[in-house]
């Protein structure tokens, strides 16, 4: 990433910063020359996923933290990762998934407009489309979550539209697929207590710290009868963060873009995959369907490839599981590395 020289002074406050996305993108931001303090209340983040700037532990809820914080970094731009993010739980507890993911986001939209930060970046999610109509998804397609975790999204994306039209206010919503890998170097990466995402459960299978992987339905409409994901590099995901910031800073308007390669891989095909990449043929069997699983969501992402430039480096899903094994052995060998 080329170092700007308008970049290195201008300071970005990165909500969530301290979790899986959000310390990739504050990673980015860091190697692009910018000035990061991150924002984290550190509930499933972890301080040494910050690999730049500072960090400062602090809850959304807590306006007056907020506001001091602002006050001392004047960020020039806000981007907000920190949010819940486990559907079955948002299903069981509506209340903590509004609270958190909704109303905070109204507070911290209130200390952007009383410190004259314009420019927010908002981490949206493919879970606003529901059970999409039409595959590949584009950004037009109507917005019908079928839980709680995706109604909790799209209420911030129309909060964010009036308040771009109410204020001197812009913002770029980008709505991710399926997030997965971890940084080449296996500094940081995804950690669970609990996974439930397809690659670090297989993985995990791989290592012998789940018995077997289930395999969440085999009759779906869908060739192999299991559902499609669009699986994205965690850094080619921060690397439209980038471009989305510099769209913002350069005078941008408000975009919602779509974040996935455009193509999907079933849940067999990245098991064996994920055999294929381990060396190690862990068991599977196969399970019932989970509930609120739609057969396949496959992004449309040719909007933000024709109007930011956006270029993946890492469409290819034997990197993805890779970087995310590497990971993951790096977990289970140093536990006492990542302990806080
Ligand atoms: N899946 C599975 N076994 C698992 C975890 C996930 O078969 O142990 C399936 C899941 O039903 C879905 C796909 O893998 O079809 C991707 O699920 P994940 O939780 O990774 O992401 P989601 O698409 O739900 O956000």
């Amino acid at each position: 990433m080329p170092l700007t020289s308008a970049s290195t002074s201008t300071c970005i406050l990165v909500t969530g910063g301290a979790g899986y996305i959000g310390s990739h993108v504050v990673k980015a931001l860091g190697e692009a020359g910018y000035r990061v303090v991150t924002y984290d209340n550190l509930s499933t983040g972890h301080p040494w996923a910050v690999l730049y700037g500072d960090l400062v532990v602090g809850d959304l809820a807590h306006r007056e933290k907020l506001r001091d914080v602002f006050d001392h970094y004047r960020p020039k731009a806000v981007m907000h990762f920190a949010a819940h993010i486990v559907v079955p739980e948002s299903v069981r507890n509506p209340l903590k998934y509004y609270r958190n993911n909704t109303a905070n986001a109204v507070n911290l939209l209130e200390t952007c407009l009383e410190l004259g930060v314009e420019s927010f970046i908002f981490s949206s999610t493919a879970a606003v489309y529901g059970d999409p109509r039409e595959i590949p998804i584009t950004e037009d397609a109507p917005l019908e979550p079928i839980n709680p975790y995706g109604q909790s999204k799209v209420l911030v994306e129309k909060i964010l539209a009036d308040c771009a039209r109410a204020y001197p206010f812009n913002y770029v919503s980008l709505r991710y697929f399926n997030v997965a890998g971890a940084d080449p170097r296996a500094r940081i990466g995804q950690v669970s207590p609990e996974p439930t995402h397809l690659i670090t459960r297989a993985l995990k299978t791989a290592l012998g710290q789940i018995d077997r992987l289930e395999i969440y339905g085999t009759d779906y409409p869908t060739p192999d009868g299991t559902c499609i994901r669009d699986y994205i590099h965690v850094d080619d995901l921060a690397h439209a963060h980038l471009l989305a910031l510099e769209h913002l800073l350069s005078g941008g308007t408000s975009r919602i873009y779509n974040c996935g390669y455009g193509h999907g891989y079933s849940v067999r095909e990245v098991v064996d995959m994920a055999r294929e990449v381990t060396g190690i043929d862990f068991p599977v069997v196969e399970g019932e369907r989970r509930e609120g699983d739609p057969p396949a969501l496959v992004a449309d992402s040719s909007r933000i490839r024709e109007e930011l430039n956006w270029q993946p480096r890492h469409d290819d899903l034997a990197y993805i599981i890779k970087t995310a094994w590497e990971w993951e052995k790096r977990l289970q060998e140093h536990p006492e590395q990542f302990q806080n």
